[in-house]
């Protein structure tokens, strides 16, 4: 495959980055291994657009993955950043700021009492399930396929094939006793969850999946999926964890909690409530909270945990993700992705569009996706073709098939227009690309 325009600022940045940092990025999937071709280095951004360091001009369709539902350098978030920059930049100590990031969620997700804040998602994730081990004095959690949880130990272990009950590391570096308490089943399947229950249900501390399942591609939970969950923890004396690192903030007021109601045992959130910065959190029912330290046993603890910057830019973007933002955003999301199947259809592509409120992405297949195994079955050679002429004519799509696509406030008929015009030449290459290929599974690279 050719790639079709030169970035020579981009490449040469690339291969500075190569010498100093392994793969050149400083988080895998921005490489653009799974599609190819030199990542962009940007320089700016402004509402929707991004610049690159060759002076392209992109419509930004991954919104740093999430953080940026406002658009870029919103003049409400930066003005927030430089006040708070100007107040000193940590002090180790608690700060006001952090009690209103903590108030304004706690607001939102009526189940969520009491939240802690941290910097990462994968803090968060990690942390709620030492939480959830540690308040019911058992060791095992159940996660599902193709949910990423962020690169905690436990939670690395996906299992490549149907038979998934044992828990094999994805990686290296991760052991085997690490997972072993790790029981990998396949998304969307209940009975799955009550079989591992009636087997060993006195042993299993705790259930986590993403809320809507975001990171094999967009694959929603199905109807009552969630809740079975909820009722199976309850039976079973386990807890539920929901991640909603992506779905919170984004796909409603109330993020994917605000969609099906289901009240988990403990969220986690991230991406969105950061504003861009680094800021995360775990949150969920007071007397489960109440046993993090310092109220309780279960150690917890970060430098930077509740910064004053991210809170700042987290409480701004939290306050200004109105009722009318939300609405713009499913609007704006379901015009992108009726564009993008439209024009794929009109060329014969076989596709699908999965979405979990304005969360979408595309599969190039012929089949409902509903797990990882049905996930992985596409032919993402059609999506490099795809993604590198839509490239070319200034959208950035998120560099690997098995990533949602994000729309911002700041993405207006302007954008979409660009959008529109760059949809059909990307289909008419993705028709063209008639290598058989089919299976490219998702690697750790496909991941943020
Ligand atoms: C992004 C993500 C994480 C990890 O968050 P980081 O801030 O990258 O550590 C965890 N869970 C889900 C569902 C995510 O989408």
């Amino acid at each position: 495959m050719t790639f079709p325009f030169e970035a020579p600022a981009s490449e040469a940045l690339f291969a500075r980055a190569s010498a100093v940092i392994p793969g050149g990025v400083n988080s895998p999937v921005r490489a653009f291994q799974a599609v190819g071709g030199t990542p962009r280095f940007m320089v700016s951004g402004t509402g929707p657009y991004l610049t690159d360091a060759d002076g392209r001009e992109y419509v930004d369709l991954v919104c740093s993955w999430g953080p940026i539902i406002l658009g870029h350098a919103h003049p409400a978030v930066v003005e927030a950043l430089r006040d708070a920059a100007g107040r000193g930049t940590s002090f180790g100590t608690p700060t006001q700021g952090e009690v209103e990031l903590a108030e304004l969620i706690v607001d939102r997700v009526a189940p969520v009492d009491a939240v802690r804040l941290v910097s990462s998602g994968t803090e968060a994730t990690m942390s709620a399930i030492r939480l959830a081990r540690g308040f019911t004095g058992r060791t095992k959690v159940i996660k599902f396929a193709g949910c990423y949880h962020g690169h905690v130990d436990a939670l690395l272990a996906s299992a490549g094939s149907g038979v998934a009950t044992l828990g094999l590391p994805d990686t290296p570096g991760v052991t085997g006793a690490t997972t072993a308490d790790t029981i990998v089943l396949p998304y969307n399947d209940l009975d799955a969850v009550r079989t591992a229950f009636e087997l060993q249900g006195d042993s299993i501390a705790v259930v986590i999946s993403e809320a809507a399942a975001a990171n094999m591609g967009v694959v929603p939970p199905l109807p009552g999926f969630n809740a079975g969950l909820k009722a199976l923890c309850e039976q079973y004396g386990a807890l539920l964890v929901l991640d909603e690192v992506m779905t919170g903030f984004r796909v409603s007021r109330a993020g994917h909690f605000g969609l099906d109601g289901v009240e988990a045992d403990l969220f986690t959130f991230g991406k969105v409530m950061g504003g861009g910065l680094p800021a995360a959190a775990f949150g969920g029912r007071a007397d489960v909270m109440a046993r993090l330290a310092p109220q309780g046993p279960v150690y917890q603890a970060g430098t930077l945990s509740g910064n004053p910057l991210a809170v700042a830019a987290g409480r701004t973007t939290l306050e200004l993700c109105t009722d009318e933002v939300y609405a713009h955003l499913d609007a704006t999301s379901a015009t992108v992705a009726r564009l993008a199947s439209e024009a794929l259809a009109a060329e014969g592509v076989e596709h699908r569009v999965n979405t979990a409120g304005n969360l979408f992405s595309i599969f190039f297949c012929d089949h409902a996706v509903v797990d990882y195994a049905t996930a992985t079955r596409q032919n993402v050679r059609r999506y490099k073709a795809f993604f590198h002429e839509m490239l070319s004519r200034g959208v950035y799509l998120p560099p690997s098939a098995y990533e949602s696509w994000f729309v911002s406030a700041a993405h207006d008929d302007a954008a979409l227009d660009r959008v529109a015009d760059a949809l059909p030449h990307a289909a008419r290459a993705a028709a063209a690309e008639r290598s058989p290929e089919l299976v490219t599974p998702p690697t750790a690279e496909d991941r943020a």
